[in-house]
């Protein structure tokens, strides 16, 4: 059966962690939004204020669709990428509280500034908020990493994965 979850959050939430732990446990390739946008150039530019690329969402989401059209299985991991959502099975968003997302993006190296804005943009619900206006309610999901460890944030995933699609795993 051809599985297509894609993943969403704020920086620090967990998506990259919780990608890497579904496409082991699924045997599912992990498509990780940057490393396409290098290998093949899906940059628009780069934003000096950000600090970071302008991807073409155009080109990324191109992408995604014929690797789904052509059979193929995968989680997807990165910023918003608004895909024809009959192409995807499930889509999580995954959520972390300002105390612990604080220190998850400290040991990343982001500066204050950068962190108190993600902060911000987390208790806003803006990711899930824009999530939510493109794909349909009954194929996204949300999950707190809070408190949870990598694996019962994996065990909370597969939960929501076997109700949702009755996907065997
Ligand atoms: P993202 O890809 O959303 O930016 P990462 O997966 O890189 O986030 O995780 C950021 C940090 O948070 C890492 O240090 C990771 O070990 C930790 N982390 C990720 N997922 C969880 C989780 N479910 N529970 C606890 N810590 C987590
Ligand atoms: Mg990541």
């Amino acid at each position: 059966m051809k599985l297509v979850i894609l993943i969403f959050g704020t920086p620090g939430v967990g998506k990259t962690t919780l990608a890497n732990l579904l496409a082991k446990k699924l045997q599912l390739e992990h498509i990780e939004l940057l490393e396409v946008v290098e290998k093949y150039g899906y940059f628009l530019g780069y934003d000096v204020f950000r600090d970071a690329l302008i991807i073409d969402e155009y080109k990324v989401t191109n992408y995604l669709e014929e690797k789904t059209k052509s059979g193929s299985s995968f989680c997807y991991s990165g910023v918003e990428i608004f895909m024809d959502p009959s192409l995807v099975n499930l889509v999580l968003v995954l959520h972390c509280e300002g105390r612990v997302l604080r220190k998850r993006l400290k040991a990343r190296g982001y500066s204050s500034e950068k962190i108190e804005e993600n902060i911000a943009a987390e208790n806003l619900g803006i990711v899930e908020g824009i999530v939510k206006d493109h794909y349909p309610p009954d194929k996204v999901f949300t999950l707190d990493t809070t408190d949870a460890t990598p694996q019962e944030t994996l065990k909370s995933a597969l939960n929501i994965i076997n109700e949702v699609i009755s996907f065997k795993i």
